[in-house]
Formats: structure tokens, C-alpha cells, sequence
């Protein structure tokens, strides 16, 4: 990853949470800084707030990019609102619905199918700074009855671990999760940044989901992640410290020669990790919203990503055809099935018709 070009407050008192300087510390200690800025060990509080912008966020036309700008500047914020949503899912599909903690928006990284890139119009990578409030609406949420399981993540508006190094949410989202019974915080990546989460020592309620695509794809559409390999690696680490992993075959992307490509990826994986630690692996296809389109040929006018036939969904969303988002599921889940017969699969975002088809089965239970 590199420096940050910039970093910017909304105001004086943000940096009056202990969050503001941990992350400071963090972007030292990983050479994050903006270049010129010193090591905030050394200067106090004035030093620091006079070093960096005082900035309201701002709205970029799309034509500015601002996902891209915002990539390279970091805005430290409040919330007052609620952090907490239910997966809104998506019209007319089958959802595996959990709580969404949203705490940081945009992500460092750059995937060519990146939906942020219609979503997002503030050019800065945003962190909420007030983690107490957070903390307590996780709390009070924990804290129904214990009867059914209740799923939270984080991966919404950014990658769940690309920043962590230097935030240290999740550790101390998962730590005060800890003492709930039927809780489980999932992670969802493309980094290999897990490092940082060995220091838990409760660590059954929490669940490492990498997003997985063959080598070829990752190389070619996902700008700045971790390489397969690399996420192969860390899925292993945390499997055997423990922690619960989960894999996302999503997006899965139609191209020549998918079929050798993702049983390639999926026996390797299935090869390396402990299957008894995998919770689940989810199976989904491309999908996005029209006005996607345009912006990333722009951005990456060499991608083949949209050159196959597609369709609008009933919730708006292109996707590729029915008969073809059921033969990719369909022989995804086979080999799945085949190497690792207890491994829980599931659909993401697809209609019972699909699931029918190609999992031979209807949603049948919560995580
Ligand atoms: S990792 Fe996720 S949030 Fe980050 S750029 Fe890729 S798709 Fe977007």
C-alpha cells in the first residue's frame, strides 16, 4: 500500500479520541504518512492538528473519479447516527441477510467490478473515530436473546481487513463481542492482513471470509489485493489458529476457460485449508448496477469483464443469463461438493429458481 497523499479532520476535537491516534501510530509504524509529516510519538496534540486539514467532506462530480481520489486521502470523522443496518440484499433474490457495521468507507484497493465506484462521491477513504457509539449499538444488539445467531460484518462500503493494521477496529469489535453466546462476526477480504487478529484470544465467533477467484482473474480485475497464493496462505494460518474461514466465489466472472480456471482454484483451496474450520463458501456471479459500466471502461478500458451477454434483474442489477449463472453454479458447487462434502455452500443474491437449479435445493438455514 502506499502513503496517504493526505489526511484531514473534520474538526479540532476529533483528534479527543483515542481511535485518531492509534491510527496516526499505525500509519507511522507502517510508513503510511503523508511525506513531511512527522512521527506523532514525537509531537503533541496542537502539532499534529495543526498538521492536518480541517476538511468538511466534499462531493465529486463522477467524471472527477472521486473513488479513485479518495483512495489517497484519509478522512478521520464522527457519526452520530446509527453504524448498524440489516443487509439490505436486493430485490426479488435471496439474501443470506446479516448486520452491517459501517465504520470506514472506500477501500485502498481497486477491483475493476467495484461497485463503490457508483456509490461513493466523497473523494476520501472515510473512518468514523467514535467507536464507543459503535461499540454500544453492536452491544445492544448482542444483547436479544440468545436464540438465534446472529451474523455481523463489516465489508460493506470498504474491504474488511485492508485497513485493519492501521485502525484496529476488528480486534476490538471481535474482543467485545466475545462475551455474547450465538454471535459471529465475519471479516471479508482480499488482503492477507491477518496478523494483527492473532493477538485475540477468544477467537470461535469470529470468521476470516476471503473473496476467492482464480489466479488469472485476481491478476487481471482485482487491482491491489492480495494475490491468490497470498490469500491462500493467510485463509491457512487463520484456520489453524482457530478461527472460523469462509470463501467467496463471488464475483464468479464468465470467461474462456472458466471451468479449468475454478476447479483449479477451488481443489487448491479446498487442498490447503482445514475443512473443518471452513463455516461456509458462497457462490455468486457478476453483477452490478447499468451505470457501473461506463465508469470502469473508463478507468480500465482494457478489461474484458463486460464483454458477455447480460441481463437487468428484476432489482435492476445486469447480471449474465439464467441458464448460464446456473451452469456456473451448478458446476462450481459440484466440485466443491466433490473435494469437501460437509462444506455448507450457498447462492448470494439469486433467485429460488437458480438455487433450485443449480444447488438442487431451496435456502434451507441461517449461518
Ligand atoms: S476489495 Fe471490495 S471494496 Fe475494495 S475495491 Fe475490491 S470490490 Fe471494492
Amino acid at each position: 500500500m502506499k502513503p496517504f497523499e493526505r489526511i484531514t479532520i473534520s474538526s479540532p476535537e476529533i483528534m479527543n479520541y483515542p481511535a485518531s491516534w492509534r491510527i496516526l501510530k499505525n500509519l507511522a509504524k507502517y510508513q503510511l504518512l503523508p511525506p513531511g509529516f512527522e512521527d506523532p510519538e514525537i509531537v503533541d496534540a496542537t502539532q499534529v492538528s495543526n498538521k492536518l486539514a480541517f476538511e468538511a467532506p466534499r462531493v465529486a462530480a463522477p467524471a472527477n473519479n472521486p473513488v479513485a481520489l479518495g483512495k489517497r486521502i484519509l478522512h478521520l470523522t464522527t457519526q452520530p447516527g446509527t453504524f448498524i443496518k440489516q443487509c439490505p440484499g436486493t430485490t426479488n433474490m435471496l439474501c443470506c441477510q446479516y448486520h452491517i457495521v459501517n465504520m470506514v468507507s472506500n477501500c485502498p484497493f481497486d477491483c475493476t467490478y467495484c461497485y463503490l465506484q457508483t456509490y461513493l462521491n466523497q473523494p476520501m477513504t472515510t473512518f468514523y473515530v467514535n467507536e464507543d457509539d459503535i461499540f454500544a449499538q453492536v452491544s445492544k444488539l448482542c444483547e436479544r436473546p440468545p436464540v438465534a445467531q446472529l451474523r455481523v460484518g463489516t465489508g460493506e462500503l470498504s474491504d474488511s481487513l485492508a485497513l485493519d493494521p492501521i485502525t484496529g477496529f476488528s480486534v476490538r469489535l471481535a474482543d467485545m463481542m466475545s462475551k455474547y453466546e450465538n454471535v459471529r462476526l465475519e471479516l471479508k477480504t482480499k488482503s492477507k492482513n491477518v496478523e494483527h487478529l492473532l493477538e485475540l484470544k477468544k477467537r470461535d465467533h469470529v470468521v476470516v471470509g476471503w473473496s476467492m477467484n482464480p489466479r488469472e482473474i485476481i491478476n487481471a480485475e482485482e487491482h491491489g489485493t492480495a494475490r491468490f497464493e497470498e490469500r491462500l496462505k493467510a485463509a491457512a494460518l487463520m484456520a489453524s489458529e482457530g478461527f472460523g474461514v469462509a470463501f467467496h466465489f463471488d464475483p464468479m466472472i464468465y470467461t474462456d476457460g472458466w471451468q479449468e480456471m475454478y476447479e483449479a482454484a477451488a481443489t487448491e483451496l479446498l487442498a490447503n485449508v482445514d475443512h473443518k474450520q471452513i463455516r461456509w463458501v458462497s457462490i455468486g456471479g457478476l453483477r452490478y448496477q447499468p451505470q457501473l459500466k461506463p465508469i470502469a471502461l473508463k478507468r480500465r478500458p482494457e478489461t474484458t469483464l463486460f464483454m458477455d451477454e447480460t441481463a437487468p434483474g428484476t432489482d435492476g442489477k445486469v447480471r449474465y443469463l439464467r441458464s448460464q449463472r446456473t451452469e456456473m453454479f451448478q458446476f462450481l458447487n459440484r466440485i466443491i461438493k466433490e473435494r469437501a462434502p460437509t462444506v455448507y455452500t450457498y447462492l448470494c443474491m439469486e433467485s429460488m429458481p437458480v438455487w433450485e437449479k443449480a444447488l438442487g435445493r431451496m435456502p434451507d438455514r441461517g449461518f
